[in-house]
Protein backbone atom coordinates (compact mmCIF):
# COMPACT_ATOMS: atom_id res chain seq x y z
CA UNK A 1 0.00 0.00 0.00
CA UNK A 2 1.06 3.37 -0.74
CA UNK A 3 0.51 5.13 2.66
CA UNK A 4 2.58 3.92 5.53
CA UNK A 5 0.64 5.53 8.10
CA UNK A 6 -3.08 5.45 9.29
CA UNK A 7 -4.55 9.00 10.02
CA UNK A 8 -7.07 9.04 12.09
CA UNK A 9 -9.53 11.90 12.68
CA UNK A 10 -12.63 12.48 15.55
CA UNK A 11 -14.68 15.32 13.93
CA UNK A 12 -16.58 15.73 17.43
CA UNK A 13 -18.90 18.87 17.56
CA UNK A 14 -16.79 21.22 19.53
CA UNK A 15 -13.14 19.66 19.30
CA UNK A 16 -11.23 17.98 16.39
CA UNK A 17 -8.47 15.42 17.07
CA UNK A 18 -6.28 13.97 14.52
CA UNK A 19 -4.07 10.95 15.15
CA UNK A 20 -1.46 9.17 13.20
CA UNK A 21 -1.09 5.23 13.90
CA UNK A 22 1.91 3.07 12.54
CA UNK A 23 0.99 0.03 10.76
CA UNK A 24 1.78 -1.90 13.91
CA UNK A 25 -1.01 0.58 16.16
CA UNK A 26 1.57 2.49 17.48
CA UNK A 27 0.90 6.22 17.86
CA UNK A 28 3.23 8.21 16.39
CA UNK A 29 1.22 11.98 16.45
CA UNK A 30 -1.93 12.97 18.14
CA UNK A 31 -3.41 17.00 18.21
CA UNK A 32 -6.49 18.09 19.74
CA UNK A 33 -8.02 21.40 18.75
CA UNK A 34 -10.92 23.08 19.73
CA UNK A 35 -13.27 24.16 16.81
CA UNK A 36 -15.91 26.79 16.10
CA UNK A 37 -19.75 24.99 16.84
CA UNK A 38 -21.78 26.10 14.31
CA UNK A 39 -18.81 26.98 11.58
CA UNK A 40 -19.04 23.37 8.71
CA UNK A 41 -16.52 25.37 6.46
CA UNK A 42 -14.47 26.02 9.24
CA UNK A 43 -14.06 22.94 10.57
CA UNK A 44 -13.32 21.73 6.85
CA UNK A 45 -10.70 23.81 6.72
CA UNK A 46 -9.31 22.57 10.00
CA UNK A 47 -9.05 19.33 9.10
CA UNK A 48 -7.15 20.00 6.04
CA UNK A 49 -4.88 22.17 8.05
CA UNK A 50 -4.35 19.63 10.98
CA UNK A 51 -3.65 16.27 8.91
CA UNK A 52 -0.91 18.55 6.36
CA UNK A 53 0.99 19.46 9.47
CA UNK A 54 0.33 16.36 11.50
CA UNK A 55 1.82 14.58 7.65
CA UNK A 56 5.03 16.72 7.73
CA UNK A 57 5.69 16.44 11.46
CA UNK A 58 5.59 12.57 10.87
CA UNK A 59 7.15 12.53 7.50
CA UNK A 60 4.93 10.59 5.63
CA UNK A 61 1.35 10.70 3.96
CA UNK A 62 -1.67 8.60 5.37
CA UNK A 63 -4.96 7.14 4.84
CA UNK A 64 -7.95 9.09 6.30
CA UNK A 65 -10.83 7.88 8.25
CA UNK A 66 -13.04 10.22 10.20
CA UNK A 67 -15.49 9.23 13.09
CA UNK A 68 -18.70 11.05 13.13
CA UNK A 69 -21.59 11.81 15.38
CA UNK A 70 -24.15 11.00 13.37
CA UNK A 71 -24.08 9.11 10.17
CA UNK A 72 -23.80 9.28 6.32
CA UNK A 73 -27.78 8.99 5.05
CA UNK A 74 -26.88 5.79 1.85
CA UNK A 75 -30.45 7.37 0.80
CA UNK A 76 -29.30 11.23 0.39
CA UNK A 77 -25.67 10.70 0.37
CA UNK A 78 -25.67 13.60 3.32
CA UNK A 79 -25.21 13.60 6.93
CA UNK A 80 -28.23 12.91 9.00
CA UNK A 81 -28.66 11.94 13.14
CA UNK A 82 -25.74 14.39 14.06
CA UNK A 83 -26.36 15.79 17.21
CA UNK A 84 -24.04 18.65 15.70
CA UNK A 85 -27.17 19.89 13.81
CA UNK A 86 -25.18 21.92 11.70
CA UNK A 87 -23.38 19.02 9.97
CA UNK A 88 -26.87 18.06 9.04
CA UNK A 89 -27.28 17.87 5.31
CA UNK A 90 -23.50 18.07 4.01
CA UNK A 91 -21.92 16.00 2.40
CA UNK A 92 -19.13 15.68 4.92
CA UNK A 93 -17.31 12.76 3.28
CA UNK A 94 -17.05 14.84 -0.09
CA UNK A 95 -16.19 17.92 1.42
CA UNK A 96 -13.22 16.07 3.48
CA UNK A 97 -11.86 14.15 0.12
CA UNK A 98 -11.77 17.30 -1.84
CA UNK A 99 -9.97 19.10 1.52
CA UNK A 100 -7.56 16.60 1.47
CA UNK A 101 -7.34 15.48 -1.91
CA UNK A 102 -7.96 11.55 -1.02
CA UNK A 103 -10.57 9.35 -0.51
CA UNK A 104 -11.84 9.35 3.01
CA UNK A 105 -13.89 6.85 4.89
CA UNK A 106 -16.34 8.28 7.38
CA UNK A 107 -18.15 6.20 10.11
CA UNK A 108 -20.43 6.92 13.20
CA UNK A 109 -18.08 7.58 16.66
CA UNK A 110 -19.82 4.51 17.61
CA UNK A 111 -19.08 2.57 15.10
CA UNK A 112 -15.20 3.65 15.14
CA UNK A 113 -15.05 2.25 19.02
CA UNK A 114 -16.25 -1.14 17.99
CA UNK A 115 -13.70 -1.11 15.17
CA UNK A 116 -11.13 0.40 17.63
CA UNK A 117 -11.90 -2.00 20.20
CA UNK A 118 -12.40 -5.08 17.57
CA UNK A 119 -8.74 -4.58 16.35
CA UNK A 120 -6.49 -4.29 18.78
CA UNK A 121 -8.43 -3.58 22.04
CA UNK A 122 -9.92 -5.31 24.54
CA UNK A 123 -12.33 -7.38 21.50
CA UNK A 124 -9.19 -7.93 19.73
CA UNK A 125 -9.25 -10.59 17.28
CA UNK A 126 -13.22 -11.48 18.13
CA UNK A 127 -15.67 -12.41 15.19
CA UNK A 128 -18.80 -10.34 16.41
CA UNK A 129 -18.37 -7.39 18.73
CA UNK A 130 -21.01 -4.97 19.64
CA UNK A 131 -19.74 -1.83 21.54
CA UNK A 132 -21.45 1.02 23.67
CA UNK A 133 -20.55 4.02 24.63
CA UNK A 134 -22.55 4.72 27.79
CA UNK A 135 -21.57 8.83 28.10
CA UNK A 136 -24.11 11.52 28.42
CA UNK A 137 -25.53 10.14 25.41
CA UNK A 138 -25.60 6.50 24.30
CA UNK A 139 -24.95 5.20 20.77
CA UNK A 140 -23.75 1.74 19.99
CA UNK A 141 -21.46 0.07 16.94
CA UNK A 142 -21.10 -3.56 15.26
CA UNK A 143 -18.13 -4.72 13.71
CA UNK A 144 -18.15 -8.57 11.91
CA UNK A 145 -15.03 -9.82 11.04
CA UNK A 146 -13.09 -6.64 11.90
CA UNK A 147 -14.92 -4.13 9.85
CA UNK A 148 -17.76 -2.00 10.91
CA UNK A 149 -21.66 -3.21 9.98
CA UNK A 150 -23.08 0.17 8.24
CA UNK A 151 -26.30 -1.35 7.57
CA UNK A 152 -28.80 -0.30 5.07
CA UNK A 153 -30.16 3.02 6.67
CA UNK A 154 -26.67 3.60 7.99
CA UNK A 155 -28.23 3.11 11.36
CA UNK A 156 -26.98 -0.68 12.49
CA UNK A 157 -26.50 -0.19 16.23
CA UNK A 158 -28.68 2.63 17.14
CA UNK A 159 -29.80 0.47 20.08
CA UNK A 160 -30.29 3.71 22.01
CA UNK A 161 -33.07 4.92 20.88
CA UNK A 162 -34.73 1.33 21.21
CA UNK A 163 -36.93 1.77 24.63
CA UNK A 164 -35.80 -0.22 27.34
CA UNK A 165 -36.88 -3.80 27.39
CA UNK A 166 -38.89 -6.08 29.90
CA UNK A 167 -40.23 -2.71 31.61
CA UNK A 168 -41.44 -3.11 34.74
CA UNK A 169 -44.89 -1.20 35.30
CA UNK A 170 -43.06 0.97 37.48
CA UNK A 171 -41.09 1.91 34.90
CA UNK A 172 -43.26 2.79 32.24
CA UNK A 173 -43.35 4.95 29.91
CA UNK A 174 -40.18 6.30 30.83
CA UNK A 175 -38.92 9.64 30.21
CA UNK A 176 -39.93 11.37 26.88
CA UNK A 177 -36.72 11.52 24.69
CA UNK A 178 -35.44 14.57 22.30
CA UNK A 179 -36.33 11.66 19.41
CA UNK A 180 -40.12 12.08 20.66
CA UNK A 181 -40.47 8.38 21.99
CA UNK A 182 -40.81 6.99 25.66
CA UNK A 183 -38.76 5.09 27.43
CA UNK A 184 -35.01 5.35 24.85
CA UNK A 185 -32.27 2.98 26.48
CA UNK A 186 -30.71 6.48 25.88
CA UNK A 187 -32.52 8.32 28.68
CA UNK A 188 -32.08 5.81 30.84
CA UNK A 189 -28.53 4.21 30.61
CA UNK A 190 -26.25 7.40 29.84
CA UNK A 191 -25.24 9.59 32.58
CA UNK A 192 -28.12 12.28 32.92
CA UNK A 193 -30.42 9.22 32.36
CA UNK A 194 -28.27 8.03 35.94
CA UNK A 195 -28.84 11.20 37.38
CA UNK A 196 -32.42 11.45 36.65
CA UNK A 197 -32.96 8.28 38.26
CA UNK A 198 -31.18 8.79 41.42
CA UNK A 199 -33.00 11.82 41.56
CA UNK A 200 -36.63 10.59 41.51
CA UNK A 201 -35.70 7.71 44.07
CA UNK A 202 -33.92 10.48 46.17
CA UNK A 203 -34.82 14.20 45.40
CA UNK A 204 -31.01 14.97 45.19
CA UNK A 205 -29.31 15.64 42.00
CA UNK A 206 -25.80 14.44 41.45
CA UNK A 207 -23.43 13.07 38.53
CA UNK A 208 -23.38 9.59 37.58
CA UNK A 209 -19.59 9.67 39.05
CA UNK A 210 -20.87 11.04 42.26
CA UNK A 211 -23.21 8.28 42.81
CA UNK A 212 -20.69 5.53 41.84
CA UNK A 213 -18.10 7.31 44.10
CA UNK A 214 -21.15 7.09 47.34
CA UNK A 215 -21.76 3.49 46.66
CA UNK A 216 -18.30 2.39 46.67
CA UNK A 217 -18.26 4.02 49.80
CA UNK A 218 -21.73 2.05 51.41
CA UNK A 219 -23.85 4.77 50.56
CA UNK A 220 -27.59 2.68 50.75
CA UNK A 221 -29.53 4.73 48.00
CA UNK A 222 -26.95 5.19 45.71
CA UNK A 223 -26.30 1.39 46.10
CA UNK A 224 -29.56 0.68 44.85
CA UNK A 225 -29.74 3.34 42.39
CA UNK A 226 -26.58 1.30 40.92
CA UNK A 227 -28.18 -1.91 41.28
CA UNK A 228 -31.41 -0.66 39.03
CA UNK A 229 -29.14 0.69 36.73
CA UNK A 230 -27.45 -2.57 36.35
CA UNK A 231 -30.55 -4.38 35.91
CA UNK A 232 -31.47 -1.80 32.92
CA UNK A 233 -28.50 -2.69 31.44
CA UNK A 234 -28.50 -5.82 31.72
CA UNK A 235 -31.86 -5.97 29.97
CA UNK A 236 -30.92 -3.99 27.67
CA UNK A 237 -27.48 -6.00 26.58
CA UNK A 238 -29.77 -9.25 26.97
CA UNK A 239 -31.95 -8.22 23.85
CA UNK A 240 -28.84 -7.31 21.70
CA UNK A 241 -27.36 -10.54 22.66
CA UNK A 242 -31.00 -12.73 21.37
CA UNK A 243 -30.21 -10.63 18.29
CA UNK A 244 -26.67 -10.53 17.74
CA UNK A 245 -25.12 -13.27 19.87
CA UNK A 246 -21.52 -11.63 19.72
CA UNK A 247 -18.09 -12.87 21.24
CA UNK A 248 -17.52 -9.81 22.77
CA UNK A 249 -19.73 -6.58 24.48
CA UNK A 250 -17.30 -3.27 24.94
CA UNK A 251 -18.31 -0.61 26.66
CA UNK A 252 -16.94 2.95 26.38
CA UNK A 253 -17.88 6.47 28.19
CA UNK A 254 -17.76 8.18 31.35
CA UNK A 255 -19.80 5.32 32.70
CA UNK A 256 -18.14 2.44 31.54
CA UNK A 257 -15.29 3.18 33.95
CA UNK A 258 -17.50 1.77 37.09
CA UNK A 259 -15.41 -1.53 36.95
CA UNK A 260 -18.79 -3.26 39.07
CA UNK A 261 -20.19 -3.02 35.76
CA UNK A 262 -18.00 -6.00 34.57
CA UNK A 263 -19.11 -8.60 36.99
CA UNK A 264 -22.65 -7.60 37.92
CA UNK A 265 -24.13 -7.06 34.60
CA UNK A 266 -23.24 -10.46 32.97
CA UNK A 267 -24.38 -12.18 36.56
CA UNK A 268 -27.79 -11.02 35.72
CA UNK A 269 -28.11 -10.30 32.02
CA UNK A 270 -28.91 -14.77 31.52
CA UNK A 271 -32.05 -14.02 33.01
CA UNK A 272 -33.31 -12.38 29.70
CA UNK A 273 -30.64 -13.90 27.40
CA UNK A 274 -32.66 -17.19 25.39
CA UNK A 275 -30.22 -19.99 26.21
CA UNK A 276 -28.57 -22.36 28.30
CA UNK A 277 -25.53 -20.42 29.36
CA UNK A 278 -24.10 -16.92 28.15
CA UNK A 279 -20.29 -16.92 27.58
CA UNK A 280 -20.52 -13.72 26.03
CA UNK A 281 -17.74 -11.35 27.38
CA UNK A 282 -18.77 -7.89 28.88
CA UNK A 283 -15.22 -5.95 28.79
CA UNK A 284 -13.76 -2.17 29.44
CA UNK A 285 -12.64 -0.40 26.27
CA UNK A 286 -9.29 -0.83 26.39
CA UNK A 287 -8.31 2.23 24.79
CA UNK A 288 -10.76 4.46 26.41
CA UNK A 289 -10.86 8.45 25.26
CA UNK A 290 -8.99 7.63 22.57
CA UNK A 291 -11.00 4.47 20.77
CA UNK A 292 -13.23 6.75 18.73
CA UNK A 293 -9.96 8.36 16.97
CA UNK A 294 -8.41 5.08 16.96
CA UNK A 295 -11.17 3.32 15.00
CA UNK A 296 -11.50 5.74 12.56
CA UNK A 297 -8.01 5.07 12.01
CA UNK A 298 -8.67 1.77 11.75
CA UNK A 299 -11.08 2.38 9.33
CA UNK A 300 -8.34 1.20 6.79
CA UNK A 301 -8.10 -2.05 8.25
CA UNK A 302 -4.77 -4.04 8.28
CA UNK A 303 -4.24 -5.71 5.24
ZN1 LIG B 1 -34.95 8.33 21.70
Amino acid sequence: MAHPIRIGVDFGGTKLEVIALAPDGRELYRKRAPTPAGDYDGQIAAVGRMVAELEQSVGATGTVGVGIPGALSPATGLIKNANSTWLIGRPLDRDLARALNRPVRLQNDANCLAVSEATDGAAAGAEVVFAAILGTGVGAGIVIHGRPLTGRNAIAGEWGHNQLPWMRDDERPGPTCYCRLHGCIETILSGPGLTRDHREATGRTISAEQVAGLAAQGDVEAEATLRRYEDRLARGLAHVINILDPDVVVLGGGLSNMDRLYTNVPAIWDRWVFSDRVDTQLKKARHGDSSGVRGAAWLWPPE
